[in-house]
């Protein structure tokens, strides 16, 4: 094959988009004042993008669609004589989000969504169908005409959730399934063998059905959108809900022929404020499975439904930053709610214009770099290739298949990567059953932390060998752990760990003893029950015959590890696993949440520091595992500032000082704008 010169990479721009729902512009009144807030709010407005609708139901007639979008192509004009580059429509209901104001909205004139148990939705309908699609050909076409600078496909592109719980079931669905596995089901009859522990195949079909009726109905809807006209830029929302359909994110932005991809899951609040932080992981996880295609990558930040009082100014500059930490570079921004309560989001726009140069900076200096640290293992497949025994409901998605757990770990400090393989990788429950036989050998040839419940999965799989621990007995109550003078223990040796394992539901899996399979094992805790009677071990390290390190955890593996001594140990275990390239470790026991992104060859990257706590970080010791020898700091409203990095064996040492509660340290790693 004849070699090709390499498309240069363009450089990579922040966007700040506004999503602008339908009440907003639907008046001449409204949208007056609607222009003139974007006039006033100008340096932080670089796209905005029109809601079609202001209700999740899907069907809106289309003599009334085709006058709304006359109006908004008045609209969008309007926008660009105002000197905004980029104005297109968001359209709201592909399938249908919900069930929503169904009593009055038109019903569906075509086949709705039909659950596994038969219920039928009123508001979202069945992807397959003849009539549908005609539909949904016509809308965008319409959609088109309006000549929009881009189109988004909202997130209703799934087929779960939607009034209905799991879908679709109808007739049309069923034919195509029968024509797929060369045999009739009823719905009955499936959803019976979903549960049967040898319908793995059916189970594999159904979902890659799913992935198969969204990419369909993705590149008919670019089919509809390019014949008007190819310019129009497209886009795909996408959320990390869960593997029932497919996930195949680079099909179906493909399918759509897209360059614009909005990443995104409900943070809506911020009264659980660290869940700004594990919304940025399943946004890193949604933005590693984009084509390369998708060069416009927007976050989602979202305050719907839009009471002011839901949502701090410093919650949305943090969860907008952690997700440009995780490698989107752009935020679409959905704050605006009903157009007569602009009190409650403007105050929340006052925080962005400080923050903007440093995003920007950050955007260009991180442009092509990787997330590293530790990779908690996932994959699309994991619904359908998963087991289902005895007893079990696959539709019912018990915590084993959570692959949310690791997410601890970067509460305590390690830097979690989204990209694989990281420098370690995380092998949590039963997830393992997603991946073949050589691609855990594969895993288990580098750094593994795992679970003693994936360590029941390997040992299925006769592969425990790679782990040199089998699991002994299985206990669920009254237990501690106590850490060996193992040296990974450092100065926790003897200090014990209690997580009061019956406190949080089912125990099971929180207190499983290990045993030694094989020489070279060793043993890092051991479990006690209340009255220090030895149980067992509870985590081992081994070297396994690949080359491969790795570490069990019997004892309550993904809660409260946020003590001194279980921090440190982690820390210890995260070197040892990945032979010193956990990118970032701090010396002090303070909620310091890192992202990390990195060169191949360290010499360039970027690291985001959120102080996740209440109280004022006096002093952080920040050792990085670069090669750079140059950093440069970010923070809101002060100047840039050059950082002393002390040289060490492992890379450099960084201390930062006085960082207040809930702020953020953007640290950039090498020459500026240098790229690798
Ligand atoms: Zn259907």
């Amino acid at each position: 094959m004849d070699k090709q010169p390499k498309p240069a990479k363009p450089k990579e721009k922040l966007t700040l988009s506004w999503r602008i729902w339908l009440p907003h512009w639907e008046t001449d009144e409204a949208f007056c004042r609607l222009l003139g807030l974007v006039r006033e709010q100008r340096s932080i407005v670089d796209e905005v993008a029109l809601f079609d609708t202001i209700t999740h139901h899907l069907y809106i007639p289309l003599d009334e669609y085709a006058r709304r979008m006359e109006l908004a192509a008045r609209r969008m004009d309007a926008f660009r004589k105002a000197g905004i580059p980029s104005a297109g429509i968001n359209v709201l209901c592909t399938i249908g989000h919900i069930n929503e104001a169904w009593s009055y909205m038109p019903r569906l004139p075509f086949q709705a969504m039909v659950g596994h148990n038969g219920d039928v939705s009123t508001g979202c309908a069945c992807p397959n169908t003849p009539e549908m699609r005609e539909y949904i050909r016509a809308k965008y076409e319409l959609v088109a005409k309006a000549h929009p600078d881009f189109i988004w496909v909202d997130d209703d592109i799934r087929m779960t959730n939607h009034g209905i719980a799991w879908g679709c079931f109808c007739p049309t669905c069923l034919g195509i399934f029968a024509r797929k596995a060369g045999q009739k089901y009823s719905r009955e009859k499936l959803v019976k063998l979903f549960d049967d522990s040898a319908g793995g195949r059916v189970r594999q079909l159904w979902v890659e059905q799913n992935n198969e009726t969204i990419e369909s109905l993705l590149a008919h809807i670019a089919v509809a959108i390019r014949k008007i006209n190819p310019e129009i830029r497209t886009g795909l929302m996408t959320g990390m809900h869960n593997t029932y359909s497919g996930m195949a994110f680079e099909r179906w932005v493909t399918a759509l022929g897209a360059t614009k991809a909005r990443p995104g899951c409900g943070f809506y609040s911020d009264a659980t404020p660290i869940e700004m932080y594990r919304k940025a992981i399943d946004c890193g996880w949604q933005r590693a499975s984009l084509p390369p295609a998708a060069t416009d990558r927007q976050y989602e930040l979202e305050n719907f439904p839009y009471q002011r009082l839901k949502k701090s100014a410093t919650a949305v500059v943090n969860e907008c930053t952690l997700a440009l930490a995780y490698g989107l570079n752009g935020i679409a921004f959905n704050m605006l709610g009903l157009a007569t309560a602009d009190e409650d989001s403007l105050p929340l726009l006052e925080g962005i214009p400080p923050v903007r140069p440093l995003w920007e900076k950050w955007v260009a200096h991180t442009a092509g770099l990787s997330t590293t640290g530790l990779w908690p293992a996932w994959s699309r497949q994991l619904m359908a290739k998963r087991s289902v025994r005895q007893g079990e409901n696959w539709l019912g998605w018990p915590s084993q298949y959570d692959i949310n757990l690791p997410k601890t770990l970067g509460e305590i400090g390690l830097p979690i990567a989204t990209d694989a393989p990281g420098c370690g990788i995380v092998l949590c429950g039963r997830i393992a059953e997603a991946f073949s036989d050589r691609e855990l050998k594969n895993m288990f040839a580098g750094g593994v932390l795992m679970d003693s419940t994936a360590l029941e999965v390997l040992t299925e799989r006769r592969l425990n060998h790679l782990t040199g621990v089998r699991l002994a007995r299985r206990l669920d109550n009254g237990l501690m752990e106590r850490f060996t003078d193992d040296e990974l223990n450092g100065r926790a040796a003897g200090q014990l760990r209690d997580a009061r394992i019956e406190f949080w539901g089912n125990a099971k899996g929180l207190g499983d003893v290990l045993e030694p399979a094989t020489a070279g094992v060793r043993i890092l805790t051991t479990m006690e029950d209340y009255f220090y009677r030895v149980q067992g071990p509870s985590m081992t390290a081994f070297e396994n015959s690949l080359g491969g390190r790795v570490v069990v955890m019997g004892y309550a593996p993904w809660i409260f590890l946020h003590s001194v001594a279980k921090r440190r140990q982690l820390q210890n275990v995260a070197d040892w696993i990945s032979r010193g390239t956990m990118p970032v470790r701090i010396d002090q026991t303070v909620p310091l949440v890192s992202v990390v992104r990195m060169s191949a060859n360290r010499h360039h990257g970027g690291v985001v520091l959120l102080n996740a706590g209440m109280d004022e970080i006096r002093e952080a010791t920040v050792h990085v595992r670069s090669a750079a020898r140059r950093a440069r700091l970010l923070t809101i409203g002060q100047r840039d500032r050059v950082l002393k990095i002390q040289p060490e064996k492992s890379g450099g040492c960084i201390t930062l000082r006085n960082i207040p509660p809930w702020s953020l340290q953007l640290i950039l790693l090498g020459k500026q704008s240098r790229r690798n």
